[in-house]
C-alpha cells in the first residue's frame, strides 16, 4: 500500500481525553507535535477524546485548553478554534463512529458480539487460572446470520468487535524503532462500537485520523501494543496508514512511570507554583534529548522557537527521559534570574500576589483582624511553597504517630478523588472520620496543620479552596513524604 502521507502536508494532532487536571504528559506530546508541525509548515490539531463517559471530567477540558495556552502551543484547528475538520469533540461524532463500525460489519472485517459482561468475566478468570492472557475466545465470531437475526429478534444488544486474522502477524514502521512486529495470536478481537453506541478509543482513534487527514501519529510509547490493531483498522477500511512516531516515557526518578506519587502531574500545580512556561517548555523539551548537545554553548538551555529551528526527531534517545523536578527548579531559577528586575516584579505582582488571590484571601481575613499588620501573621502559608509541621503541631493528643500518617495519607485519597467545593469536601472528610473514628476536630486540625502549618488559620476548607486543589494536595504528598523520610532516618 502506498502512504499518502508520505507526499501529504504534514498533519499531526494531540488527543487529550477529559478524565482530570491536565498532565505534564500532554504538554511533552504538544510539544513534540507543535515542533514538528512548525518546523514543516504543518497544522497542530487540538481533538478532545471524550468518549469514555465513565471517566470523562466535565471541567477538564476547560483546563487542557489553558494549561496549553499557558505554555505557549497554540493549535491550528481544535473544539474552540473550529476548523475544516470538525467537530474536534469525539462525543460530537459518534454518529460518524456508527457509520464506519457498519462498513466493517459489511466487510466482514468486524463482527457483533452479544457475550454479556458475566460471561467474558467467566471466561477471563478461567484464562487468568490457567495462566493464558486473557483473550476473547471468539464465541460471537462465527455466528450465522441467522443466530445474529434470532439475537437481535431477543432484544439483545451487542459490542461489535474486530475480527482479527487468527494467523499471522502485523509489522507497522515506528519512525523511532524501525519495524515492529505483533503476532496475530498477541492481539485481541478488540471492542469498537460498545453496546451503549459510543466507540472504543481505538475505533474513534483511527477514523479520526484518517478523516483529519493525520499525517503523523506522535504519542507516547505506551501506546505501541494498540497500533497493530490500529494498523489492521487501517487495512480494515482500506486507507493508507499515518506514520507512527513513539515518544519515551516520562519516568519519575526511579525509572518508574511518571507519577502523581513522586511527582506533581498537572499543569495546574506547575502554573500555580510559580514555575515560568519558558522554564517548562526548555525542560520537556530536554527529555529524550533532541537538541543538538552543543546547542547554546552545552547549556541546555533554548527557547520554543530554537526548539523549532533546531530540534532533531531522529536524534530521540529510547531511554527513559527522568522528569527531574531538582532539574526544572535549576532551569527556572535561570531564567527568573536572566529577567529584568520590572519583569521580575511584574512576576511577583502578578503570579504571587495577583489581584484575585489577594482579594479572595482578604474576605476571608477582614472579620479576623484588628490590624491591617496583622494580615500576615495567618496568610503566610498562602504564599509559601514548603510548610512543615512540627510534630507538637500536628500529633493529635491521643494518637499514635503511626495512625496520624496513616490517616493523613486516607485524608489526602479522599481529597483527590473529590470535588473542591466546601460541600463536598465537608462531607468526604467527615466520612472518612467517621469509618476511621477520628473526631471531627481531631480530623480537621490535622488537616489544618499540614496545609496551613499552624493550629490556627482562616476558615480551612476555603483556604483550601483559595490555594487550589493541586497545592494542597502536593502539601499532603509532600508532608507524607518528609515524614517517611524523617522516618528512616531515624533507623
Ligand atoms: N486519547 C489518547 C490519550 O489520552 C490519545 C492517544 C493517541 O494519541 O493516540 O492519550
Amino acid at each position: 500500500m502506498t502512504n499518502s502521507a508520505e507526499t501529504a502536508p504534514i498533519r499531526v494532532r494531540i488527543a487529550p481525553s477529559p478524565t482530570g487536571d491536565p498532565h505534564v504528559g500532554t504538554a511533552y506530546i504538544g510539544l513534540l507535535n507543535y515542533v514538528y508541525a512548525r518546523q514543516r509548515g504543518g497544522k497542530f490539531i487540538l481533538r478532545i477524546e471524550d468518549t469514555d463517559r465513565t471517566r470523562f471530567v466535565a471541567s477538564s477540558e476547560q483546563m487542557i485548553f489553558d494549561a496549553l495556552r499557558w505554555v505557549g502551543l497554540a493549535w491550528d484547528e481544535g473544539p474552540d478554534v473550529g476548523g475544516p475538520h470538525g467537530p474536534y469533540r469525539q462525543s460530537e461524532r459518534t454518529e460518524i463512529y456508527r457509520r464506519h463500525a457498519d462498513m466493517l460489519l459489511a466487510n466482514g472485517t468486524a463482527y457483533r458480539c452479544f457475550c454479556t459482561a458475566e460471561e467474558l468475566d467467566a471466561v477471563r478468570k478461567q484464562q487468568l487460572a490457567a495462566k493464558l492472557p486473557p483473550r476473547y475466545p471468539g464465541t460471537c465470531r462465527y455466528l450465522t446470520p441467522e443466530q445474529i437475526a434470532a439475537r437481535q429478534a431477543e432484544g439483545r444488544v451487542f459490542t461489535i468487535r474486530l475480527a482479527v486474522p487468527t494467523e499471522g502477524s502485523t509489522t507497522f514502521r515506528d519512525e523511532l524503532r524501525g519495524n515492529i512486529t505483533f503476532d496475530h495470536s498477541n492481539v485481541d478481537d478488540q471492542v469498537l462500537l460498545k453496546s451503549d453506541g459510543f466507540p472504543t478509543y481505538h475505533l474513534a482513534n483511527v477514523v479520526d485520523d484518517h478523516l483529519m487527514e493525520i499525517t503523523d501519529v506522535i504519542r507516547a510509547e505506551e501506546w505501541i501494543s494498540s497500533t497493530p490493531k490500529h494498523v489492521l483498522l487501517y487495512k480494515a477500511f482500506g486507507w493508507a496508514a499515518p506514520r507512527f512516531w513513539h515518544m519515551p516515557l516520562l519516568r519519575n526518578i526511579d525509572k518508574s512511570k511518571i507519577s502523581k506519587r513522586k511527582n506533581p502531574v498537572s499543569l495546574i500545580y506547575y502554573r500555580e507554583s510559580g514555575y515560568l512556561p519558558v522554564a517548562l517548555i526548555n525542560f520537556l523539551g530536554l527529555m529524550g534529548g533532541g537538541m543538538p548537545a552543543d546547542f547554546n554553548g552545552g547549556t541546555e538551555k533554548f527557547t520554543l522557537a530554537e526548539m523549532v529551528e533546531h530540534f532533531v526527531f531522529t536524534n530521540i534517545r529510547l531511554g527513559g527521559p527522568v522528569f527531574d523536578l531538582t532539574k526544572l527548579k535549576w532551569l527556572n531559577g535561570e531564567y527568573l534570574r536572566a529577567m529584568t528586575a520590572e519583569d521580575f516584579f511584574t512576576q511577583v505582582r502578578t503570579r504571587v500576589f495577583g489581584d484575585d488571590y489577594i482579594r479572595a484571601i482578604s474576605a476571608l481575613m477582614q472579620t479576623r483582624i484588628e490590624t491591617l499588620a496583622q494580615f500576615g501573621d495567618l496568610t503566610s502559608f498562602f504564599f509559601q511553597d514548603d510548610v512543615v509541621p512540627m510534630q507538637e503541631v500536628f500529633l493529635p493528643k491521643k494518637r499514635a504517630l503511626e495512625e496520624t500518617l496513616a490517616f493523613a495519607q486516607d485524608q489526602l485519597a479522599t481529597l483527590e478523588a473529590c470535588g473542591w467545593t466546601n460541600e463536598e469536601m465537608e462531607a468526604a472528610l467527615k466520612k472518612l472520620g467517621e469509618e476511621k473514628s477520628w473526631s471531627v476536630k481531631e480530623n480537621f486540625m490535622l488537616l489544618r496543620a499540614i496545609v496551613t502549618g499552624s493550629t490556627m488559620s482562616p476558615p480551612l476548607l476555603e483556604s483550601m479552596i483559595v490555594f487550589g486543589k493541586a497545592r494542597t494536595l502536593d502539601r499532603l504528598r509532600r508532608f507524607l513524604d518528609a515524614q517517611k523520610k524523617a522516618a528512616g532516618g531515624q533507623k
